[in-house]
């Protein structure tokens, strides 16, 4: 018998990854999604699984759609990754972050608790959260939340939510605290695509100039695709516990810009990136950087994509998509 899994958040970038992951272990993949008048498959496609999942309509602000999708398909693990996940936006729509962010795990849990509650649970829990918080320069399980953003503190109400049914109701409920992970498919509004996609416009004529916010910024930086593998390791352990799952490096949003524009062969990035306050933020997450040292010895986890190998491969992906027409 095929393990059936849900995911949520499947059109965005971790959701198509973590889908491909499971089709290669013969799970039957569902996929929840809003309803849209025109859906947008273009991650799925990307990876070409689109016709591989099965898609099914629900919304994090609508009970009753995860009570109906929970009931009939009465999945065995669920991986809750929708969200609006965007830190920037988060305090112009703080109110729709939290009603999708925190109030909708909450949600998800309830249907879980009543109409599937042997269904092992992955809650998409964020660097986010730690936010001021700098224990010695790295953050750990240990680390004391002080979320600097309304989408940093929906996601820390959503992190406790899963402790607490884990604790109150003994479901399988784990929470993974991931840092940044980035790919070709990356949202075009994070400054890591963002960066790629100017470079590869700027390369192919199309754009002069990058305009971003604050540059000092650190950030620990992984692969989506190596992230998704710990997803699903938490899920097959014995016991449900919390982990961090991050590369233990950290550089900063300048670093990731003289690396984009030099692997794309161009030299002066000042020449290109132009400063704009529109894009900086109320309150500031100056330095994240993770020790993922209890994922390595109990889930045997550890990233296999550098630093400079996920800015190449972003980089050089966007050069190609410019290359063949896209906007
Ligand atoms: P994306 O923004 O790419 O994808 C999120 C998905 O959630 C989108 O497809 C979106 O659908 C869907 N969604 C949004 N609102 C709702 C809703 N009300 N009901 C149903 N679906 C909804 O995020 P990522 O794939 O990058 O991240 C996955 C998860 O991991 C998110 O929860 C994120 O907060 C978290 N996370 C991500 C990190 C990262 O670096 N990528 C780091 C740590 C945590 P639509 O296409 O309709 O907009
Ligand atoms: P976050 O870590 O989830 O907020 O991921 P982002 O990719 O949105 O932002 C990472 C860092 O880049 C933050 O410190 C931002 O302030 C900084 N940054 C600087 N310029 C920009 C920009 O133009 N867009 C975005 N999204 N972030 C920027």
């Amino acid at each position: 018998m095929k393990k059936t899994a849900l995911i949520t958040g499947i059109l965005g970038q971790d959701g198509p990854y973590l889908a491909k992951l499971l089709l290669e272990k013969d799970y039957k993949v569902y996929g929840l999604m809003r309803r849209y008048s025109k859906p947008n498959f273009e991650h799925l496609d990307y990876l070409g699984i689109t016709d591989k999942v099965d898609f099914v309509e629900g919304d994090l602000a609508d009970e009753a759609s995860l009570i109906n999708v929970v009931k009939s398909i009465r999945p065995q693990e669920v991986y809750n990754l929708a969200a609006q996940s965007f830190v920037g936006a988060s305090w112009e729509q703080a109110k729709i972050t939290t009603e999708i962010n925190a109030v909708g795990v909450l949600y998800l849990l309830n249907a879980i608790k009543f109409f599937s509650p042997t269904a092992k649970f992955y809650q998409a829990s964020t660097s986010e959260m730690f936010g001021l918080a700098n224990d010695d320069g790295y953050q750990d399980e240990n680390t004391c939340f002080h979320p600097r953003s309304p989408y940093g503190v929906s996601k820390v109400y959503a992190h406790w939510m899963t402790v607490n049914f884990r604790e109150s109701y003994n479901l399988f409920a784990v929470s993974g605290i991931l840092f940044n992970h980035e790919s070709p498919i990356r949202g075009i509004q994070f400054v890591t695509r963002k960066i790629t996609d100017g470079v590869a416009k700027i390369k192919t004529g199309k754009a002069t100039e990058l305009r971003l916010g604050a540059l000092e910024p650190k950030r620990d930086w992984g692969f989506a695709g190596d992230y998704v593998e710990a997803m699903w390791m938490m899920l097959q352990q014995d016991e449900p516990d919390d982990y961090v799952i991050a590369t233990g490096q950290t550089h900063s949003v300048q670093e990731f810009v003289e690396l984009a524009f030099k692997s794309a062969g161009l030299d002066d990035w000042k020449k290109y990136v132009k400063n704009d306050p529109r894009f900086k933020r109320p309150a500031e997450v100056p330095h994240l950087c993770g020790r993922a040292d209890k994922a390595r010895q109990k889930l045997g986890w550890s990233p296999k994509v550098s630093f400079e190998e996920l800015v190449k491969m972003m980089v050089e992906a966007d050069i190609k998509r410019h290359e063949m027409g896209s906007r």
